[in-house]
């Protein structure tokens, strides 16, 4: 992949679309990468680290959204992935973004992009109902 190209993935950051992304989200995580569940065997099974400073083995698929916490060094992230997530495309593909096909690829870029969507309308939808509930209600009120 070319420097020009990677750089426009760059903008796919929040949405943890390259391996390098997900890879880069892990601010803490209890093994290293000697083990079955290390960092970048995380990441190339589409993983990104959703944890926080106490709970820090928590992460999130990049494509089905499915999280998972309380790895032993022995689990095997591809593994508890199609266990947890059997419907998840990235899971179906089933190998890591160096392996993907052109095609594969973009399939799984275009179920990020509308999950991705999906929730911005879900969060503009309760952001909106949560603020102008009693409105709404009146407004509809005043229509019967
Ligand atoms: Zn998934």
């Amino acid at each position: 992949m070319s420097e020009k190209l990677s750089d426009k993935f760059n903008k796919f950051q929040n949405v943890f679309l390259m391996e390098k992304h997900r890879i880069d989200s892990f601010q803490k995580w209890p093994y290293d990468e000697s083990v079955e569940c290390s960092i970048t065997k995380m990441a190339q099974a589409g993983f990104y680290w959703s944890g926080n400073m106490t709970d820090e083995d928590t992460v999130t698929c990049f494509v089905c959204g499915k999280t998972l916490h309380g790895w032993d060094p022995t689990d095997d992230p591809w593994k508890e992935h199609a266990k947890h997530a059997p419907q998840c495309q990235f899971v179906k593909y089933g190998h890591k973004e160096a392996d993907l096909t052109l095609e594969e690829f973009l399939n799984i870029f275009s179920a990020v992009g509308i999950n991705k969507m999906l929730k911005d309308i879900n969060n503009i939808k309760s952001n909106f109902l949560a603020r102008s509930s009693s409105e709404l209600e009146s407004f509809l009120m005043e229509k019967k």
